[in-house]
């Protein structure tokens, strides 16, 4: 597109939302034009913020018309790239943040229609003033937007209980690649009336149309919670304590999160009034949640009495049950500032993958091993939702000087990790998508069927291929 075309399609979606809300420079278009980690750096023709679904649909036809590719947008906290720009400087990213109202809370339905805009805290915060519970939990959610935790299916520490975005959503508003608006805006549990499109466009980062609201599903509010944070010997114990755990406690297990030792000590190294939970912390660690809708729920008692044959057999080697809210919430920042402490440390060699929950243990011992064969010495900072078989798994050598050399053989070291994940039956992204970080590990892994059908369906939904393309296939 020449300078002249770029002017005249800005000069249009000024027209359409007010020449306020087109951001062209350089410094407007920063934090929009990279992502959280500092990885991707890409260029826009402009940054264009809609006010409501009309205005999207009429900057996706203009674009359309234009034949210019769009890159939608949320809160930009994605983690492989997915939310910015390519280097061509021709694609308009649509930033999604003013749609940020909830359209509505039905009380009976136990939903609410949130707008992609919306973040997610906004939406925590909506359930819960109508006693509610919207259950999707993420250390992003202060930034994170509706819209994108349905465009990545978001996953986080509550999916053991709730589910991930898939499970949380029962309609979808969204524009498609022409402009035309899909209002799929159904609160219905039960809908057997054929392909269930909704799912298409979640999980699909952005490829296939752009979100503009979602009907969630909210749950009865959990006023009784209580954290507990176990010393324990290795992952098969945890993967032993998690059915222990279930059978005792039921639906009121909320969280089971797998720490290595190594990653606590990131935490207590970078993360400001961070404090170690035990006197001696071990190798491996557990944060365990458990939360009731009754406000006189005894869960530290429950969780008490289920802790006393695991300490008493070793599988437990020791443990802190949480005796106010301020402490859950002292346990839980240790856990989720473990990413904030890895940004702070220095970059890694980042995996967030899943296997089926029993063959977890086994990941951990093949993959520690192969690596430490090629790689002596190495860090190895591995954390995640063990009660969802999803552990992130970061590679990084503890000497900085030694790094650059290693983050230069991150395919070598992927094809290890991801080898290993497959023969497992697992999959090389668990939560946090394709974008462009892992668009070539997909082919590589993934059947031809199954890419083949990923592309038909791309190419009757997008013929054009200006939903954010180069990103996922
Ligand atoms: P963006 O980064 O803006 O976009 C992500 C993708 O979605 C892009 O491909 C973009 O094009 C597309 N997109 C955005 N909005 C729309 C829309 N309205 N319509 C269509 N496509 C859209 N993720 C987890 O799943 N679990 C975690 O526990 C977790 N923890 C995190 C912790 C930290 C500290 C950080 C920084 C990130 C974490 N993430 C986690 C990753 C990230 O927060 C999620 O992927 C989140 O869902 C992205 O939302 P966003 O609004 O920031 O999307
Ligand atoms: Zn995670």
């Amino acid at each position: 597109m020449s300078g002249a075309d770029n002017q005249a399609l800005i000069a249009r979606l000024a027209a359409i939302v007010g020449g306020s809300y087109v951001l062209t420079s350089d410094n407007d278009c920063a934090p929009h034009v990279q992502d959280w980690r500092g990885r991707y750096h890409g260029k826009a023709a402009c940054v264009v913020r809609p006010g409501n679904t009309d205005e999207v649909s009429a900057v996706v036809r203009a674009c359309y018309a234009a034949g210019v590719a769009m890159v939608p947008q949320g809160g930009n906290t994605g983690l492989v790239g997915g939310g910015v720009p390519g280097q061509g400087g021709q694609e308009v990213v649509v930033s999604l943040s003013r749609l940020n109202r909830i359209r509505s809370i039905d009380a009976h339905n136990n939903t609410l229609i949130a707008e992609a805009g919306c973040t997610l805290v906004a939406v925590q915060a909506a359930a819960a003033e109508s006693q509610r519970l919207f259950p999707l939990s993420l250390a992003s959610e202060g930034s994170c937007q509706i819209g994108g935790n349905l465009a990545t299916n978001a996953g986080g520490v509550h999916v053991l209980r709730y589910g991930n975005m898939r499970e949380l959503t029962l309609g979808l508003e969204v524009v498609l690649p022409d402009g035309q608006v899909w209002d799929g805006l159904r609160g219905l549990r039960k809908d057997n009336t054929g392909y269930d499109l909704k799912q298409l466009f979640i999980g699909a980062e952005g490829t296939l149309g752009i979100i503009t609201a979602a009907v969630l599903k909210l749950f009865p509010q959990p006023l009784s919670r209580t954290v507990a944070w176990l010393s324990i010997p290795g992952p098969a114990t945890a993967i032993e304590l998690l059915a222990h755990l279930r059978n005792a406690c039921g639906e009121r297990l909320s969280a089971f999160e797998l720490i290595a030792g190594s990653a606590l000590e990131l935490v207590l190294r970078h993360i400001p009034g961070a404090r170690s939970p035990l006197t001696r912390c071990g190798d491996w660690a557990l944060l365990v949640e458990l939360s009731d809708s009754a406000s006189n729920a005894d869960l530290a008692g429950l969780l008490g009495s289920a802790l006393a044959s695991e300490l008493e057999a070793g599988r437990v080697l020791d443990a802190v049950v949480s005796s106010s809210e301020a402490q859950v919430r002292e346990l839980w920042a240790l856990r989720e500032n473990i990413s904030e402490a890895q940004k702070r440390e220095g970059i890694s060699i980042k995996h967030d993958v899943s296997v089926p929950v029993g063959a977890v243990p086994a990941f951990i011992e093949q993959a520690d091993m192969a690596l430490r064969k090629f790689f002596p010495g190495l860090r190895i900072v591995c954390f995640g939702h063990a009660g969802d078989g999803n552990l992130h798994y970061n590679l990084s050598q503890p000497d900085a000087a030694d790094n650059p050399a290693f983050i230069a053989q991150t395919r070598e070291v992927n094809r290890i990790v991801y080898d290993i994940v497959m023969s497992l039956g697992g999959s090389i992204s668990a939560e946090h998508g394709i974008g462009i970080l892992k668009r070539e590990e997909l082919k590589h892994y993934k059947s031809f069927v199954e890419i083949e059908l990923m592309q038909q369906i791309k190419r009757a939904m997008d013929p054009e291929n200006l939903m954010n393309p180069g990103k996922l296939l």
